[in-house]
């Protein structure tokens, strides 16, 4: 039988939408972990966010960050060699995105040139990102610790000005993606689904015949469950599913972690 791997993304699938807990998925993750069955993070969350969440549900599978701009994999996890662009901490670091430090140069350069006045984390002081998006100073201090993509979480984001900021990132190998509240700069390459194939194949690697298993809530999952071999779409706060063409898609009547319980719970009894 093949080997069932989850991939998932966690604001609004694995964890609560607006209050980030994961009370509701806890008792399921710990059983499908007793089973052998690796859970995989997958979402826009930070390394270090995602840590905080690893660290609570005991997981210690590779994880994807950022949008799928890097891949990190636990030293020793597979027993063979693999490509990788370097090692922080204990982990391997397959990287698919452009480093921080890049991006903010590039943004700032975009700025003065088509001067636009809008502002990323780097930008503004731990108090002030606290308040605009609405986290604990502690939670917002894990969000500020980034990598590989920069959000812009206040000023302007609507005038022509922008538009020509946005094109002149595109000149620079970057995209700004609009989150719904905020628009994301990172790397053109940086990409759920590339990520999750990536990743994927390892594990294949590892345990030969593999199922994909992926699960989301919003659009910027589209690309991870247009990959994986079955398909979960959870729903939004109100009971809809995120508008989305994909063949096979399944649509689970929950929201969230409701749905996320509803969808993986069949896996505890093969
Ligand atoms: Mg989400």
């Amino acid at each position: 039988m093949a080997k069932p791997i989850i991939f998932t993304d966690l604001d609004g699938t694995l964890i609560d939408f607006k209050t980030y807990s994961f009370e509701r998925t806890k008792d399921t993750v710990e059983k499908l972990t007793q089973k052998g069955i690796p859970i995989v993070f997958c979402s826009s969350k930070t390394r270090v966010e995602q840590a905080y969440y690893r660290k609570a549900l005991k997981n210690e599978h590779p994880f994807i960050t950022e949008n799928g701009s890097a891949i990190f994999v636990p030293s020793g996890y597979f027993n063979f060699d693999f490509d990788y662009q370097k090692e922080i901490e204990n982990y391997k670091v397959i990287e698919l995105g452009v480093d921080y430090k890049t991006i903010r140069k590039t943004i700032e350069s975009a700025r003065e040139k088509t001067k636009v006045a809008n502002f990323g984390y780097a930008d503004l002081d731990l108090e002030e990102i606290s308040s605009i998006i609405k986290l604990a100073p502690e939670a917002a201090k894990r969000a500020s610790t980034r990598d590989y993509t920069e959000t812009i979480i206040k000023g302007d984001v609507t005038s022509p000005a922008f538009e020509e900021f946005k094109e002149e990132l595109l000149q620079n190998n970057l995209i700004c993606v609009s989150g719904g509240k905020y628009h994301t700069v990172m790397g053109k390459q940086s990409d759920k689904g590339k990520a999750v194939e990536k990743l994927a194949s390892l594990y294949r690697k590892a345990f030969g015949e593999v199922l994909t298993i992926g699960l989301g809530d919003s659009a910027n999952d589209q690309p991870l469950l247009k990959v994986v071999d079955q398909g979960y779409l959870v729903q939004k706060p109100g009971n809809y599913w995120e508008d989305m063409d994909i063949d096979g898609l399944n649509k689970i009547n929950g929201i969230g972690p409701e749905g996320w319980v509803l969808a993986t719970s069949p896996l505890l009894v093969k």
